[in-house]
């Protein structure tokens, strides 16, 4: 008899202990079992399997209730291969959630330990027997065709010769066989060559070879030719029979990034996103675990793949939020790829135009490589025109489209020309400002914008918790005209657009338009063979802003971020400016940027519309510092979330209480409901992260602890508000 120790999910609390349960037969680490847990029955994972002597009595005695049997052992291997599942303790202990969630990450949803148990697809495939039988001629003819093949997929055969097909099998000629389904080899012919590289670009491949370093930040304008060089470095490791993981954020995964790796790799790719169905995630799951697959180009899930050996791994956009995933295990794919690249002993590769502030400041203190590219491959930048709103709302423009913007959109109607209109949406609703002067409410004490909340008509500083009444006399202009939002949402973009130009054909692309698969990709194909004039969005579209026919583009509410309600709103907002600033004018036209903005002299604004990314580091760095913000201090944020208020008030107060250490605890704050759920937010902040975690992690393991599923945990949270 064995004795499994399962790890399983419970219904309501966060349990990170393994389950006895007895078993005839032995089992793998990492195998799916069903288990009985208090009359439910759910999927749990096998941390180890020991041999016992003892009897079920002897085994009551010793654990003081009687063990049940596993249901059933649903793998014959590991799902896992040993480094992914010491990556999920790790990743445990440092996100502070389960071990069973964490293995539920990793997981395509086929094959994740969940309660309700989700079918693999198999297909029928037919064989050759060696049985002897007699076949009239037209069933010989059948016989013969499988012959030909070797074997085939038995609803092939079926269709080719529908009477003769079941015959053959009744009769024993043929065998049939349940295989699982298998991806369809992607035949694609390797079209493009290697690109003779520029001098600068030649000079970050050859550093990077040649660097006995592991961790590189490549920090290159766009348009610097980044994606060559990660391609050319991905060469190199194929050569030496290595397998590669190039990363992508959940958006830039449009056709454009895949043509470019599968044209240059061919054969040998593996896709894999969020767009792919369970089955499709599946079936390139086994790709790679069958080393079928030697190139991956993926989202954030993708870290999780079970590589046997890689060579290398390409991060590309690395400061894109998309990487961090929000829910429990809060991981950044980050921690995770540079965790596995030191498994493999490989270089990870990070990139992007704008790096994320942590990264560029642990590039700057040698603990990443830093190698840049200073110079687009076409040398041209499109000219960027900062329009003030402030002065356009004194004439009395509107503050969704000013006229000096309607007046350049007409201009491109008229030549034919295409449009792009981003909408920089973060907190838009919430902030408030000065009807006269358009100065927001700032928190008293933390320079960062205070956010409304319409139900109770306060404003509270999602930082420090601080809640202040809507004033009456505004402190920067003393104008009592009151304060209002001026925040709007694409939809009433395309309104005001389609009043002032009821002939242009519009395309709007935000979360509503998207939320069906492959929408987003159907609306930018959509927009690039030039059927639609406009195309209005969200930040989502920011990395589509490279069509032939496209001449201006133009960034709303470009700085309503600037007002943080957050400490990163700033570098998020001069990303989104800096992005639509880098557009390579590509037709024949000069391509035009316009910033509609507030504050026209803001280093964000400034720097974004000159390209120039260390400028503005060093003037962020000095408002991280004086607030004591990251990277200068490390976050956790726990949320407490509940229906009932009071509740969660209890809950969080509790936590309050009894987290001690060498922190400063804020809180407890409230936040904005979310789908009619009160929110309540502890934040620590301190300079020692282990110990921070560390202090977390013994009271979630007392006994009394309350870690419901209600409860939140995020180590290094990425946004606040
Ligand atoms: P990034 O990834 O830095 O934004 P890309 O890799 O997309 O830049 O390069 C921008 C453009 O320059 C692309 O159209 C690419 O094909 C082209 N390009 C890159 N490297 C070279 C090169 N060495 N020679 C010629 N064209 C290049
Ligand atoms: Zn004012
Ligand atoms: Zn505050």
């Amino acid at each position: 008899m064995y004795i499994l120790e399962c790890w399983i999910e419970h219904p309501v609390r966060q349990l990170n202990q393994t389950f006895s349960y007895l078993s005839d037969e032995p089992c793998e680490q990492g195998v799916r079992v069903i288990v009985d847990f208090n009359g439910r029955k759910i999927t749990g994972f096998v941390e180890t399997c020991v041999q016992t002597g003892k009897t079920p009595e002897e085994l009551e005695q010793e654990y003081g209730y009687t063990l049940k049997y596993a249901e059933e052992i649903l793998d014959s291997e590991s799902l896992l291969t040993e480094e992914l599942h010491d990556l999920a303790h790790w990743m445990s202990r440092e996100t502070l959630s389960t071990r069973i969630s964490c293995f539920q990450a990793m997981l395509p949803a086929k094959i994740k330990p969940l309660s309700n148990r989700r079918e693999i697809v198999r297909e029928q495939w037919v064989t050759l027997s060696d049985k002897e039988v007699s076949l009239t001629p037209k069933q010989l003819e059948a016989y013969q065709y499988v012959q030909n093949q070797g074997t085939m997929l038995y609803s092939v055969l079926r269709k080719q010769y529908p009477n003769q097909a079941k015959a053959l099998v009744e009769k024993g000629a043929l065998i049939l066989q349940e295989k699982e389904k298998e991806a369809a080899a992607l035949s694609i012919q390797e079209t493009s060559e290697p690109l003779a590289l520029t001098p600068e670009q030649a000079q970050v491949f050859t550093e990077i070879q040649a660097s006995r370093d592991m961790v590189f930040l490549l920090q290159g304008v766009t348009g610097s030719g980044k994606t060559e060089v990660y391609l050319q470095l991905a060469q190199e490791i194929l050569k030496q029979g290595r397998q590669v993981l190039i990363l992508v954020p959940e958006i830039s995964l449009t056709p454009q990034m895949i043509d470019r790796v599968s044209s240059r790799f061919g054969n040998t790719l593996a896709i894999y996103h969020s767009g792919l169905n369970d089955q499709e995630k599946y079936e390139q799951y086994r790709m790679v675990k069958e080393k079928k697959a030697r190139v991956v180009v993926g989202t954030r899930s993708a870290v999780f793949l079970p590589f046997h050996d890689l060579g290398l791994i390409v991060m590309d956009e690395e400061h894109d939020p998309s990487y961090k995933q929000e829910n429990q295990p809060a991981y950044h794919c980050r921690d995770i790829a540079i965790h596995r690249a030191q498994y493999h002993h490989c270089k990870i590769v990070l990139g992007s135009a704008t790096p994320s502030l942590d990264s560029y400041a642990r590039a700057i203190r040698g603990v990443y490589h830093l190698v840049t590219l200073k110079h687009r491959i076409n040398e041209t930048l499109p000219k960027v025109d900062i329009l003030s709103l402030r002065e356009c709302m004194k004439k009395g423009q509107s503050y969704i489209l000013s006229d000096p913007l309607k007046e350049k959109i007409a201009q491109r109607l008229e030549k034919h020309q295409q449009v792009i209109l981003l909408l920089n949406r973060r907190g838009y609703s919430s902030v408030l400002r000065c009807r006269e002067c358009q100065e927001p409410v700032i928190c008293p004490h933390c320079d960062i914008a205070m956010s409304y909340h319409r139900e109770e008509r306060v404003m509270k500083c999602h930082t420090c918790g601080t809640i202040l009444p809507v004033p009456r006399v505004c402190p920067e202009c003393g104008s009592t005209a009151g304060y209002t939002s001026y925040g709007f949402g694409t939809q009433r973009l395309e309104e005001t657009l389609q009043e002032a130009f009821p002939d242009a054909r519009l395309l709007r692309m935000d979360a509503d338009t998207t939320s069906r698969k492959n929408s987003h990709q159907k609306i930018l194909e959509q927009f690039g063979r030039h059927e639609a004039d406009i195309l209005l969005g969200t930040q989502m579209i920011a990395k589509g802003l490279d069509y032939p026919d496209v001449t201006l583009v133009g960034v709303l509410n470009g700085d309503d971020g600037l007002n943080r309600t957050d400490y990163r709103s700033c570098e998020t907002t001069f990303d989104l400016l800096m992005q639509a600033g880098g557009r390579s004018g590509r037709a024949e036209e000069p391509g035009e940027v316009v910033y509609q903005v507030y504050n026209t002299d803001h280093y964000a604004v400034q720097c974004a519309a000159r390209q120039d990314y260390e400028t503005f580091f060093r003037y962020e760095m000095q408002f991280r510092h004086a607030g004591q913000y990251p990277p200068y201090t490390y976050l956790i944020a726990l949320t407490f979330t509940d229906k009932n208020e009071k509740k969660a008030e209890e809950t969080a107060r509790w936590y309050d209480q009894n987290l001690q250490g060498e922190f400063r605890k804020i809180g407890v704050i409230s936040l904005n409901k979310i789908q009619d759920r009160y929110r309540k937010r502890i934040l620590l902040k301190g300079k020692d992260l282990a110990k921070m975690k560390e202090a977390v992690a013994e009271l979630l393991e007392r006994s009394e602890s309350r870690y419901t599923k209600d409860v939140r945990i995020d180590v290094n949270p990425m946004v606040l508000d």
